[in-house]
């Protein structure tokens, strides 16, 4: 029987503009941002929305992997 001893975090994506195919790692590779600041009556301080990244090598394209809603 097979086991896991670390789960794996490697994934692929294809970049939109240039059409490259991409390894990264989901811990050392994606970088995160706030894309935009929400600012309603009942959270005054403001709650942002968030969103995971990669860019791309080639092109400099970046690639969202995550967001928030
Ligand atoms: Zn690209």
């Amino acid at each position: 029987m097979i086991k896991i001893l670390k789960t794996g975090t490697k994934k692929e994506t294809t970049c939109d503009k240039c059409g490259a195919l991409l390894s990264y790692d989901e811990c050392e590779d994606v970088k995160e941002e706030c894309i935009e600041k929400v600012f309603t009556t009942n959270m005054p301080s403001g709650h942002g929305r968030k969103q995971k990244y990669i860019i791309c090598p080639q092109c400099k394209n970046k690639i969202v992997t995550w967001a928030t809603r």
